[in-house]
């Protein structure tokens, strides 16, 4: 029989390499090898009772029957409240879209704003599906790199340097994946600076990893005001409520972006999982301590990452932030080789430590700059140890 043809904008899309490097270290394991996976990045913690309580009285509630397409309003109130309390940004109810995960609303607003040839600029390292997404809109990417000697920031010149008049949109991510990088208010203000000379660029601000920040106050850049008119803030309950699997995210920005979204959103899917829904309000109005608990577990492994990767010769390791990634610049061990293999790129070193010392990564060049591998610290305290020591094992065979 003859094969179906795949359409050119799917044959042309990368697999996304975060979840390709995770099905990989699964398949590995399943087959007996002992993997520890640092490739995804999804908090190793349950989701908090209460919140699973609240999805068991939905089901018996029976909030089964199709939702409201932009999501239940008491959950659209909870974000709306969330977003005036904690980032001090005005969003009305009307304004929010919930969908299915932040990745899901950062596809519809990228589908939202987007037309083909319209520039999008985004900073490098930056997570793996921006680009992708942008792409399948018909978008450009224009990309600009900040590597590790600049802590993986863009500077005000460099955000400049990157526009023109075909810019649509610049994508910002804070706290970083993957290099857990968090742009302070004074930063982000010298960005704003630039972006309040260029109105008709949208400003879509990645604020999943605001709850996992271990130093300076986080600042939501919708809470300026020289450019809150055209931010559209994507967030959700993944990160924060250890609820990657309830697939629960929003953007939240000016009334006729939500209203385009709330458009595709009623063609392409049909409201978003009521029970997970009811989960989320209960995150977002119920007790927070557990968000600050996970925090304090997540602070301890940074530092505990931090100094077994700084023992490690020729790693250059920054002090992440924020999210929960290390974004080593491993060039050092680029060009070496082990039993007659060479290892030429930072995919090679991912693989030969898959391979070799079994720990699943991802390397830098899938985040759209080379040089560099990432790695989850999501993961228990024994495992990050014994991941390390393999690492620097595998790491010393190279010549
Ligand atoms: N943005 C970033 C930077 C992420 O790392 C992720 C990872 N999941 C997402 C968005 C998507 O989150 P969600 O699980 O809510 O779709
Ligand atoms: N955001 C996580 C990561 O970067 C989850 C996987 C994904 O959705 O890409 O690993």
């Amino acid at each position: 029989m003859q094969a179906l043809t795949i359409s050119d904008r799917i044959k042309g899309m990368a697999v996304s390499a975060t979840l390709a490097m995770s099905q990989k270290s699964s398949e590995l394991r399943a087959a007996g090898v002992d993997v520890i996976n640092l490739s995804v990045g999804e908090p190793d913690f349950d989701t908090p009772e209460h919140i699973k309580e609240a999805a068991k009285r939905a089901i018996d509630e029976n909030f089964t029957h199709y939702p409201p397409v932009p999501g239940y309003m008491d959950l659209r109130k909870a974000i709306s409240r969330k977003l005036k309390e904690e980032n001090g940004v005005d969003m009305a109810p009307e304004q929010v879209v919930v969908s299915a995960g932040a990745k899901h609303s950062l596809s519809n607003v990228i589908y939202a704003l987007i037309n083909p040839g319209d520039e999008v600029v985004i900073p490098t390292p930056a997570w793996v599906s921006y680009v992708e997404m942008v792409k399948l809109a018909g978008g450009v990417n224009v990309l600009v790199p900040a590597g590790i000697e600049q802590d993986f920031k863009v500077t005000p010149a460099q955000l400049e340097a990157a526009i023109t008049e075909r810019t649509r949109m610049v994508l910002l991510c804070s706290p970083s994946n993957p290099s857990g990088s968090v742009y302070t208010r004074a930063e982000l203000q010298g960005l704003v600076d630039v972006l309040k000379k260029y109105p008709q660029i949208a400003i879509l601000s990645d604020e999943i990893y605001e709850h996992i920040n271990y130093g300076a106050e986080f600042a939501s850049l919708g809470s300026f005001p020289e450019v809150a008119g055209r931010v559209i803030i994507v967030n959700g309950v993944s990160k924060a409520y250890a609820m990657t699997g309830w697939r629960i995210g929003f953007m939240a920005g000016p009334l006729e972006v939500a209203k385009a979204v709330n458009k595709l959103q009623g063609q392409t899917t049909s409201g978003i999982s009521t029970i997970a829904q009811k989960a989320a309000v209960a995150a977002y109005d119920g007790p927070q301590e557990c968000v600050a608990e996970m925090l304090e577990a997540f602070r301890r492994r940074r530092d505990l990452v931090v100094s077994l990767a700084r023992r490690i010769p020729g790693l250059k390791v920054n002090e992440p932030q924020g999210a929960f990634y290390l974004f080593p610049d491993v060039s050092a061990y680029l060009g070496k080789q082990y039993g007659g293999k060479v290892i030429s790129t930072d995919d090679d070193l991912a693989m030969y430590l898959l391979e070799e010392a079994h720990v699943a990564t991802v390397s830098g060049s899938a985040f759209c700059l080379p040089g560099y591998i990432r790695l989850s610290y999501a993961a228990s305290d024994d495992s990050l140890r014994e991941a390390f020591a393999r690492i620097e094992a595998a790491l010393a065979k190279l010549v």
